[in-house]
């Protein structure tokens, strides 16, 4: 008997429920394990759901997994230490992507950041010149964020924000679509509030990278907190499938401090860890920036412009 907490759910690209089973759970089907353990926003808890891959589409998920309202709780109320920590290393993450995003919209203009967290990508845009704003769920994210950068963050859920339709020249989502239990819903609401024209850009740990194949149910990234393991086609199929004209899916790199990362590395190796943290911190390099490819993909997509246009 499934736990009331839980449910099956079918795929959210093609709504089948046909499924094959790729990894079986490592995690109680119960409460036992508190939802804002389960979903706090960017310290991964180890252990994963049974993951499932549609038999039509190839999308992999979470199946069973707990109900929406729990995810939403788990997210609201998490308390995140650690990820505040490497403010510098992310900002310079964000630096490189946005010197991207220029390269398509020059002229810049409205920036909506969804799942913003303490504002890091609001602040680096910001400062480029941007006209910023950013949604996210965790309280406790949010009102910091607001407050130290001096950026507008809308402290709730995307779907229930009733943002202007047709007013943003650019939506972006870090870190977000592997945890939300609705991606579709995400990027149907991304391109109704887009301008046509408008880009979204967003990335995604790739399932299908050599790194995920390779490392199988020890990949760092599967993780209670993602319930949807996107690659780059089933990433293409869900922006095609809300209108989007897919323009290109990149390898993404990100920056974290060399002890950071070392102590990440612990999922796969223990000691190799351990004696890594100790060393850069003995070395002083703990806080060394590391440009670092841990299987992330940026998919950069574009609201097509209406039939008529009136700057021709
Ligand atoms: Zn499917």
């Amino acid at each position: 008997m499934l736990h009331p907490a839980f449910e099956e759910i079918a795929c959210n690209i093609c709504g089948q429920q046909k499924t094959k089973i790729i990894y079986p759970s490592t995690l109680p089907q119960d409460l036992s394990l508190a939802v804002t353990e389960r979903f706090a926003p960017a310290d991964h808890a180890k252990g994963n759901d049974q993951i499932v891959q549609c038999l039509n589409c190839g999308l992999a998920y979470a199946n069973p997994r707990m109900k929406a309202d729990y995810i939403w709780q788990g997210y609201s109320d998490a308390v995140d230490t650690k990820y505040v920590t490497q403010a510098e290393e992310r900002m310079r993450t964000f630096k490189r992507t946005i010197r991207i995003i220029e390269q398509y919209q020059p002229q810049k203009g409205k920036l909506l950041d969804i799942g913003c967290a303490a504002g890091f990508f609001l602040k680096v845009a910001k400062d480029a010149g941007w006209n910023v704003q950013g949604v996210e769920p965790n309280k406790g994210l949010a009102t910091f964020g607001a407050a130290r950068y001096d950026v507008p963050i809308l402290s709730k859920n995307f779907l229930s924000s009733e943002l202007e339709a047709s007013a943003y020249d650019v939506v972006t989502f870090w870190d977000v679509l592997e945890h939300v239990p609705d991606p579709s819903a995400y990027i149907r609401e991304s391109h109704r509030i887009l301008k046509p024209g408008g880009f979204l850009f967003l990335n995604f740990p790739d399932f299908g990278s050599r790194l995920a194949q390779w490392s199988g149910q020890k990949w760092w990234f599967l993780s209670p907190v993602h319930i949807y393991y996107f690659n780059r086609q089933t990433i293409s199929a869900l922006l095609q499938k809300e209108k989007f004209a897919v323009q290109k899916i990149n390898m993404h790199w990100q920056t974290l401090s060399l002890g950071y990362l070392f102590g990440k590395f612990a999922d796969y190796n223990r000691f190799i860890s351990k004696t890594g943290v100790a060393l850069s911190k003995m070395l002083g390099m703990y806080r060394l920036p590391v440009r670092y490819y841990a299987s992330q993909a940026m998919a950069i997509a574009q609201k097509p412009h209406t039939s008529y246009d009136k700057t021709h």
